[in-house]
Parts: C-alpha cells; sequence; structure tokens
C-alpha cells in the first residue's frame, strides 16, 4: 500500500542513522530505564537530549516525557487546578482536553480560531490563575494557530499559554525548530509566558515528547507533573535516537522544501478535480490536508475506492472530527515522490467519477 496517513513527515521513522544511534544506545545503556525519571530512570542520553532539545528549540530549558498523550495530561493539571480558569480552542488534541478536564479548573471552550471569543472569556473571569491551550498546528485540519495574537492574549491578561507543536515541530520555521519559530518567537524573542509542547513520534520520527520554557517553569513542571514523576522513564536507547533524528532535522532543508512540494502538487492536482464532487480541501499549508468529504458514509467509501487502487487513506470520522464534516485526512511526508502523489490525485479523481449521487458525496 501507499500510505498517505503517517506522522512520520519527514520519513525519519526508518532512517539508518536513528537504527544505528538506537542500536548504539541499547548496547551502552541496555533497553529499559529501569525506573522513573526522579528516581533511577533519568540517563544520561536523557539528560543529553533535553539539553539538546532546549538548544534546537531555542529556549532555555527542557523536560523529555516518554508521550505527547502523557506530557499534557500532566502538565496542564500542574499549571492550573480549582479555582483557575483554562481557555482551550475547541479543536483541540484529545490529551488537551483530557488534561483540561483532570485539572478541575473551570474551562472555557472557545470556537476554533476565534479570538474575539477568547479575549470576551479572558476579560469576563476573575480566576488567580490562567492558562490558555491549544494546538500551534491543528492535528485534524493542519491549519496554524495565530501564535502570535494568543501571546499578546497572555500579555494583556496575565495569562500563560501551553502550545501543543506536534504537528510543526521538525517541519516549520528555521531548521525545522516548530512553530515558535515560524512566527519568529523563539530564542532572544521568545515570551516568558510560553510553554512550548511537542512530540517526538511524528516529524522526529521516533516516540516521546517534550516540554520546552522558562527554567522556573520547567522546575515547576519537574517537580509536580504526576505523568512525569510517576511513570518509568523512556528507554535510553530512544533519547539515542532522537539525538540522532534532532541532528538530522537540523540539516534537513532539502527534506523540508522536498515536502512543501508535494503539498503544493497535491493542492493544485486535487483543485481539478473538487468541481462538482461536493468536497472540499481545508485551508492548510503544512503536511496535514484534511480532503473533507461530508457523510460517515461517503468518507468510508472514498476510502474504500482509493484502498482498492493500492492507496491507503483512513476515514476519519466523528467524534475525532465534527459532525458532518468526515474526511480523508491525508498526510503528506518528505518519504513521497513526486509520482506517489501523482498516483493519488489520479486515483482520487477516478473515485470520485465512480461515486454515486445515493450514497450522498454529491450536493
Ligand atoms: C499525536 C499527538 C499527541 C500525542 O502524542 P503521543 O506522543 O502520540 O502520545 C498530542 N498532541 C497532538 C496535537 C498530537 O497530534
Amino acid at each position: 500500500m501507499l500510505a498517505f496517513c503517517s506522522n512520520d513527515y519527514l520519513g525519519l521513522a526508518s532512517h539508518p542513522m536513528l537504527v544505528r544511534a538506537a542500536t548504539e544506545g541499547a548496547r551502552q545503556f541496555g533497553i529499559g530505564s529501569g525506573g522513573s525519571p526522579l528516581v533511577s530512570g533519568h540517563s544520561e542520553a536523557n539528560g543529553n537530549l533535553q539539553r539538546q532539545l532546549a538548544e534546537f528549540v531555542q529556549l532555555p530549558r527542557t523536560l523529555y516525557f516518554y508521550a505527547g498523550y502523557a506530557a499534557n495530561i500532566g502538565i496542564v493539571p500542574a499549571l492550573v487546578g480549582a479555582g483557575d480558569a483554562l481557555f482551550s480552542d475547541s479543536l483541540n488534541h484529545a490529551c488537551l482536553i483530557d488534561g483540561a478536564r483532570l485539572s478541575r479548573a473551570k474551562i472555557h471552550r472557545y470556537p476554533h480560531g476565534d479570538l474575539q471569543a477568547l479575549e470576551a472569556a479572558l476579560a469576563s473571569g476573575d480566576a488567580k490563575r490562567k492558562l490558555i491551550i491549544s494546538d500551534a498546528v491543528f492535528s485534524m485540519d493542519g491549519d496554524i494557530a495565530d501564535v502570535p495574537a494568543l501571546l499578546q492574549l497572555c500579555e494583556r491578561f496575565d495569562a500563560l499559554l501551553l502550545l501543543d507543536d506536534a504537528h510543526g515541530f521538525g517541519v516549520l520555521g528555521e531548521q525545522g525548530r516548530g512553530t515558535l519559530s515560524h512566527f519568529g518567537l523563539s530564542g532572544l524573542r521568545a515570551s516568558p509566558r510560553v510553554l512550548y509542547m511537542a512530540t517526538l513520534g511524528k516529524a522526529a520520527g521516533v516516540c516521546g515528547a517534550f516540554v520546552a520554557g522558562s527554567d522556573p517553569l520547567i522546575e515547576w513542571l519537574l517537580q509536580t507533573t504526576r505523568s512525569y514523576i510517576f511513570a518509568t522513564a523512556a528507554p535510553p536507547l530512544l533519547a539515542c535516537a532522537l539525538s540522532a533524528s534532532i541532528g538530522l532535522i537540523e540539516v534537513g532543508n532539502e527534506l523540508r522544501s522536498h515536502l512543501q512540494q508535494r503539498i503544493e502538487q497535491l493542492r493544485t492536482g486535487l483543485a481539478e478535480i473538487l468541481p462538482g464532487t461536493g468536497w472540499s480541501l481545508g485551508e492548510s499549508s503544512t503536511a496535514i490536508q484534511p480532503l473533507v468529504v461530508g457523510s460517515n458514509e461517503a468518507a468510508l467509501s472514498v476510502m474504500d475506492g482509493l484502498t482498492r487502487r493500492g492507496i491507503w487513506v483512513p476515514a476519519i470520522r466523528p467524534p475525532t472530527v465534527p459532525e458532518g464534516t468526515a474526511r480523508l485526512r491525508i498526510a503528506m511526508s518528505a518519504a513521497h515522490t513526486e509520482a506517489d502523489v501523482d498516483n493519488l490525485i489520479n486515483a482520487l479523481g477516478e473515485v470520485a467519477h465512480h461515486l454515486t449521487p445515493e450514497i450522498g458525496v454529491f450536493p
């Protein structure tokens, strides 16, 4: 099958240098970390990775988690609790939502990208601590949050911002440093109000996650995040693989420009097919290209048509996405060739041609 559904945006997940680094890491450190990080699981390899990540994203300090889900469900309750207020974009990833629920702070859910609604919610409350949580690149739509505006609101209303850059890290910004860099908000221009979280199982091709920010905030998280403290640390061999991966991301401008060309090729190709189908391609410049089909049944039949043509794009349906917006979440990768993308465009053209109005694909 030709897959357009992996988050391996740079094609690093099976890179020989990562395999070698993991193998050497296993020889040096064994397989398991043997304990939680504050007891005995925090190896030299994990510590090196944390410093390397901090330097790479140009923020003072980082904390390395074994998974992104664990990071978010732990970080949010470590920052706010009962009596505090949380402001959450309606399309945030499930683990931010679960972290918000666990925190017991009052949750204000604002419509996707609606900064006026967010501003009104921030102005209305009298909570002692305020935290805005947002995906940086939205995982099912591929659009990028207006981070500069979110940070301005944080300044005005004395709030913190937790940004989840699972889909921007490695892909966006100067040398793949991520969405803060994309907006020129890292390094000297980094706000002390931002906590930048990114996962390492997507563009970085391994697994795990990290959160980066000011020294006091990261120290606070290290001391209080339950999903960090009460869980076995990630195996050092993964940190070794990740160190190699960050090195490749840093020198990966060619991979990123190849990826960008494939994204443009797909969008240009689909623009010719879409008229008359009732499908719509979301406004996205990132590797996530959502082809919104509408009903669940229609999305499944498009997926089925592609499967029969050797192409793998799962249909994403509610509750993962809002009712009536079932879609093919096309995920592009630097590992795709021009011919691969042509294959997908041609297959979608054939499928669109063969679908009948009865299953509700056409308006
Ligand atoms: C994948 C993802 C996560 C979860 O990360 P894992 O490392 O897979 O647990 C968190 N947030 C977003 C936006 C994601 O896409």
